[in-house]
């Protein structure tokens, strides 16, 4: 059965955009910070951040560096400031394409978690607003609003104007990004790329989406197809 799609609704960190970009441009920010403050090497700082996060991820980072370079900072200061990081960024080539496509064919929505100052921080940096018609950050709800929550998706349709089975959730993360639109009804699509923290990661049963993709170009002819 061939189903009429009217609005396609995306997640936002590892599907339109490299996520990495946004971390990498907030630690330069630190890193600026530092060197000025404390009259260090402002390249040498960021090359170990990136070192940092390569060895133990990214919950300690700004501890760990304030020790290595024995300087006492207050981490929430700079943990602000890389918050707050205004770098512009990039969306990826086949998002800008597929965005812009499918501008006046579909209602366009993005579904996105995270801190919600920072979220929108990263929607203003990408400059990504003028492609949709409703951006939910589900943490301007509270915390238990963030995925594999289904409220997100409700809200979206209904903004939209579209039943759930008419709507389409394209994300990278199958830990949570597919449960929720699943329930309440959406076709989902997994974008799976080269970089990104879920690339690697299996579905649990259930879990994962109706279908997957390597490049958001292939989008079209799967709306075509559902
Ligand atoms: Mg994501």
């Amino acid at each position: 059965m061939i189903k009429i799609i009217k609005a396609v609704i995306f997640d936002l960190d590892d599907t339109l955009y490299n996520e990495m970009d946004f971390v990498k441009e907030g630690f330069k920010c630190v890193a600026s910070f530092l060197s000025r403050k404390y009259h260090l090497d402002e390249k040498k700082l960021f090359e170990d951040i990136l070192e940092i996060l390569k060895l133990k991820g990214r919950g300690k980072i700004f501890d760990t560096l304030c020790k290595k370079y024995n300087i006492k900072e207050d981490i929430k200061t700079l943990v602000e400031i890389y918050r707050k990081t205004s770098s512009p960024l990039q969306i990826y080539d086949d998002a800008k394409e597929v965005l812009e496509s499918f501008n006046g064919k579909y209602k366009m929505g993005v579904i996105t978690d995270g801190k919600a100052s920072v979220q929108w921080n990263k929607i203003n940096n990408l400059g990504i607003e003028k492609y949709f018609d409703k951006i939910i950050v589900t943490d301007d709800f509270g915390e238990k609003f963030w995925k594999p929550s289904e409220f997100a998706f409700m809200e979206m349709i209904k903004f939209l104007g579209c039943k759930a089975c008419e709507a389409v959730y394209v994300g990278d993360n199958p830990r949570k990004d597919f449960i929720g639109a699943r329930k309440v009804g959406l076709y989902t699509v997994r974008i799976i790329r080269e970089q990104g923290d879920n690339m690697c990661l299996e579905a649990e049963h259930g879990y994962e989406a109706h279908n997957s993709i390597n490049n958001l170009m292939e989008l079209s002819s799967i709306i075509k197809n559902i």
